[in-house]
């Protein structure tokens, strides 16, 4: 078979990259080993698609060139994705942090995109895997399980490591490799944390309990935090993984905004834990009580004592012994060095011909849609080049 555009992976940005390429007349074909496409777009957001996020900017990636995105997404933002949800008929709402969700949940959102590549023409070829790929010529030879594919400009749109039960073969980064391009460190990223020894029984005995937290040491920011049986996670541990290392660790302020020391003074007769207990779901005040040794009413508390307390409550150490690891990562951080990639239409400058698109990148969002977003507007940016 010869097409003018092969893309490797039906996925959010394959699938953007088909409707662009074959949208200016180009005989384009996507590829993916999977039965159904679109498989994590199905998954996202709980099922409801977290499509978008209404301020989208290039602080919100983890890229080892920060400006390596500001071109794709100056040249598609979250009005221009709106807008064709819209007109496609897909209804969205916008929630807390300027989440965008599918109000007809993820389906509508795998609707959206395989209905738009093909009504520009594309081709898909589902069930498929891809084996290897080679330059012929001035084009590309793709090995697949259904026979040799030919094309002039080939995409790689094979996402990466994360959540191998949607698709994630770690293909991609070995076929980057195999064509002259760099590949950064790869790490499970948006994973959950795994507790160390020392917080192992606290988690346990906390699991299910969640609560807002501010998180400091690797990175600076706030959410809710969930104890689970095996360490944390929640909207704010997922993010800080984009920035934990091991052997790093992180300080969680339990009552971020609150003088615990005032709170603790000013009941003086109470006793701590009652008192922890109005601002902290009750069982991680025991809990933290029982850890830090602490008992009786806060006016039996030494000023050293309070003082120890609240610094604790404010700045609790949590030394992750790892992440929850692939199988739980929403995203990979790291991927194709963004260094070889053309910003404007991610072609590789030293492989004519050859694009990368989508999570395969160096090229990571924190949740809130960033990730998706990231996928369309780089596969539209090789689309329009392709
Ligand atoms: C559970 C979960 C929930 C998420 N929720 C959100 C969310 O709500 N909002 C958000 O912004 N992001 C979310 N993300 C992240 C987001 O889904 C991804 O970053 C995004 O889908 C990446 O798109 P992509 O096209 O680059 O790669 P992918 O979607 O991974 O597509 C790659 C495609 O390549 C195919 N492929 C892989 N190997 C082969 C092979 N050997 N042969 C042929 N085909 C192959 C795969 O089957 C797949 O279809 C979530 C991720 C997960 C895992």
């Amino acid at each position: 078979m010869r097409v003018d555009v092969a893309i490797l992976g039906a996925g959010a940005s394959g699938l953007t990259c088909a409707a662009a390429c074959a949208a200016r007349g180009r005989a384009t074909l996507v590829i993916d080993h999977g039965e159904r496409p679109a498989r994590k777009v199905l998954a996202s957001g709980g099922g409801r698609s977290n499509i978008t996020n209404t301020d989208v900017g290039p602080a919100d990636y983890v890229c080892a060139n920060p400006h390596f995105v500001k071109s794709a997404l100056a040249r598609f933002g979250p009005g221009d994705l709106l807008e064709s949800l819209a007109a496609a008929g897909v209804a969205t709402d916008v929630e807390d942090g300027g989440k965008v969700f599918c109000r007809d949940g993820a389906k509508s959102a795998v609707r959206f995109l395989v209905g738009r590549a093909e009504a520009a023409g594309a081709k898909t070829l589902l069930g498929t895997a891809v084996l290897d790929v080679r330059r012929e010529g001035g084009g590309f030879t793709v090995a697949t399980s259904a026979g040799p594919v030919d094309c002039a400009a080939l995409v790689l749109a094979l996402g990466g490591r994360s959540w191998p039960a949607l698709g994630a073969s770690g293909l991609g980064h070995d076929l980057a490799r195999r064509l002259g391009l760099g590949v950064t460190a790869l790490r499970p990223g948006l994973a959950p944390l795994l507790a160390g020894p020392q917080d192992l029984e606290l988690c346990r005995e906390l699991a299910g309990v969640s609560l807002p937290v501010a998180v400091s040491g690797p990175c600076d920011l706030a959410g809710d935090l969930l104890f689970t049986h095996k360490g944390v996670s929640g909207p704010a541990v997922l993010d800080a993984s984009l920035f934990w290392r091991e052997g790093r660790t992180l300080f969680l302020d339990f009552l971020p905004g609150i003088d615990v020391e005032a709170a603790l003074a000013e009941s003086g007769r109470q006793e701590v834990r009652n008192i922890l207990a109005r601002r902290l779901p009750r069982r991680l005040a025991a809990a933290l009580c029982a850890r830090l040794g602490v008992a009786g009413p806060a006016a039996g508390l030494a000023a050293a004592a309070r003082r120890q307390l609240a610094a604790t409550l404010r700045a609790f150490p949590f030394a992750p012994a790892g992440t929850a690891g692939w199988a739980k990562a929403e995203v990979t951080l790291g991927g194709v060095d963004t260094a070889a990639v053309s910003s404007k239409t991610m072609e590789a400058s030293a492989v004519p011909g050859l694009y990368v698109v989508g999570e395969l990148l160096d090229v990571t969002g924190r949740l809130g849609g960033f990730n998706l977003h990231w996928a369309f507007a780089s596969g539209l940016a090789a689309g329009q080049a392709a």
